[in-house]
């Protein structure tokens, strides 16, 4: 599975429709202080239900991470960002090659509203839909800074249990454990 392609309009810095293709294994953005590159990694995030403003990096309320305007452009009413997943493998429970999520919010109503291809859910039909596969919004697949020295630095007990939820070992040995507590 891999992400094939995001789409955003109005979040943050990115007041026009921008669409970043990822059609290589890895994908660099580099780009001058400022440009906007943290922005995407927030932008997939947000999509994939992150509710803290604060780890958004963004103001107190969740319509701030709306464009809020520059010295030459209009702030926006709207922010929507959309994550396009190839699914040829089927790892996403869904007969469909492509899964698109999408996450919208109006600065008037201040309410967040999700899509999984274009059809409107609940976050809670994100989250169960990317639960099994590694994706989910605390899950390894996204390694910020600190990750990486809060692996370097941690005990090998803690590195070991890093290593059981990238392998993705980690949800059945919680299940198993449920299931003797029963
Ligand atoms: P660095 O190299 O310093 O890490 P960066 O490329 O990661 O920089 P970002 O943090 O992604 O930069 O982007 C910061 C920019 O996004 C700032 O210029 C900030 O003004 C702009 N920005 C953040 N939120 C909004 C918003 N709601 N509306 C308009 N611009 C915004
Ligand atoms: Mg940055």
């Amino acid at each position: 599975m891999f992400l094939k392609r995001i789409e955003l309009l109005g979040f943050k810095s990115f007041a026009d429709k921008t669409i970043i293709q990822f059609d290589h294994d890895i994908t660099g953005i580099v780009g001058p202080n400022g440009c906007g590159k943290s922005n995407v990694n927030d932008a997939i995030r947000w999509v994939l239900g992150e509710q803290s403003t604060k780890s958004l990096r963004s103001g107190n309320s969740m319509s701030d991470i709306i464009f809020s305007g520059s010295e030459f452009r209009k702030p926006v009413n709207l922010a929507k960002v959309t994550l396009v997943f190839d699914n040829s493998s089927r790892i996403f429970d869904s007969p469909f090659e492509e899964i698109e999520i999408t996450r919208q919010i109006q600065r008037s109503n201040n309410e967040a509203s999700y899509f999984i291809n274009k059809t409107p859910c609940r976050l809670k039909d994100i989250n169960d839909l990317v639960m099994d596969t590694g994706l989910g919004r605390d899950s390894l697949s996204i390694i910020t800074q600190g990750n990486i020295s809060g692996f370097a630095d941690a005990k090998p007990e803690e590195r070991r249990s890093l290593f059981e939820e990238a392998a993705g070992v980690a949800k059945y040995k919680k299940r198993k454990k449920v299931s003797l507590q029963k």
